[in-house]
């Protein structure tokens, strides 16, 4: 609970309020990410013969990428392991096969609209298909966002049923990315959440802190540390690249206002499946103060077969994972699996 107390509680909305009318800074840095192929090209001289495709693909699920991430990627490399997360490949439209649209079943899981509810003590809010970057991986690059709740009022079927359910203690939020939505919307719907008396933790799952943490601003922080419930966010880093001094400045400020940091990768075919990348990457978490927790096994989402690593070379790298480091930083090496109560270790 250090560092909670002087944001938490009473009078803490008002240096929100005072800067209300102000765009915050992280809005027009969203705005202007990258989102034109040809401009990608430019910036990180990429080779032209890989741009007609890459303008392809980019058609089907468009390219979006913060400034700030693209800074960290090395010019002229088109196998740089970060830009491979946001990069749009002619090989997205050639998957081995089993590759689908919703290879999660998330459909047959929603609760009412917005809410998927797989696990008995927790269920996600999806709260926007709004994100700060692309990743290429994408479980729900084709979920049906168009069907989501927008407003407050949007809400309230997911809250009632919430409150008519005593056995969830935990929601998250996911999307997208739900600190794509303005502060004012999570305030309110963290106080929603608040009220029901039986919900305990609120979990953000996001990737703004790693490719925007700008985002991790003061208005943020205020209603983060003041509700009611015990903040937990798991944030995405793949590579230790990621963990950028202004990332781990970031983790800091969340850390300060209370959040318990964890984060979740994705075991990607030429970003990290590699064991010295990944124990570099759980030591650059643990000074940023976050633990590791998932290493998720590719969901087979089609357009992402170029990323897939398959179960065995998987449980290698667990394996030298776990003889590297001490347990507390080897993530769980799972899968999700549809009608399972939990997911599932590979
Ligand atoms: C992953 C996931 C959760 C959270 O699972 P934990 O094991 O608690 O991290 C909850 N709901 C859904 C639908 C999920 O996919």
């Amino acid at each position: 609970m250090e560092g909670r107390g002087d944001l938490g509680k009473g009078g803490t909305l008002a240096g929100q309020c005072a800067g209300a009318s102000v765009e915050p800074a992280w809005r027009s840095l969203l705005a202007g990410a990258v989102r034109d192929p040809d401009e990608l090209w430019r910036l990180l001289a990429l080779p032209a013969d890989q741009l007609p495709a890459a303008r392809r693909a980019a058609a089907a699920f468009p390219l979006l990428v913060p400034r700030g991430f693209l800074a960290l990627i090395e010019p002229g490399r088109i196998d740089d392991p970060l830009l491979r997360q946001v990069l749009p490949l002619g090989a997205e439209g050639q998957d081995p096969p089993g590759f689908s649209a919703d290879p999660l079943h998330e459909d047959g899981f929603a609760a009412v609209p917005g809410l998927i509810r797989k696990y008995a003590s927790r269920a996600l809010l999806v709260t926007t298909g709004a994100c700060a970057v692309h990743c290429r991986y994408c479980f729900r690059r084709e979920f049906p966002y168009q069907g989501l709740p927008r407003g407050r009022r949007w809400w309230a079927p997911a809250l009632a049923w919430l409150a008519a359910h005593p056995e969830v203690d935990e929601v998250l939020l996911s999307g997208g990315d739900p600190l794509s939505l303005p502060d004012s919307q999570l305030a309110a719907l963290a106080a929603d959440l608040a009220a029901i008396p039986h919900l305990r933790r609120l979990r953000l799952h996001t990737r703004l802190p790693v490719v925007l943490p700008e985002r991790v601003d003061e208005r943020l922080l205020a209603w983060l540390g003041a509700t009611r419930l015990r903040p937990v966010v798991v944030i995405h880093a793949n590579h230790p690249r990621e963990l950028a001094p202004a990332v781990v400045a970031a983790c800091a400020r969340l850390r300060a206002a209370g959040a318990t940091l964890l984060n979740q990768s994705v075991l990607l075919a030429g970003v990290n499946d590699d064991a010295a990348v990944l124990a570099g990457l759980s030591l650059a978490l643990f000074d940023a103060g976050v633990l590791p927790y998932y290493l998720h096994a590719l969901d087979r989402v089609r357009g992402a077969g170029h990323f897939l690593v398959e179960d065995d070379p998987a449980r290698a790298l667990a394996a030298e994972l776990a003889a590297r480091l001490p347990g507390y930083l080897v993530p769980r090496l799972v899968r999700e699996e549809p009608g399972r109560p939990h997911k599932v270790p590979v």
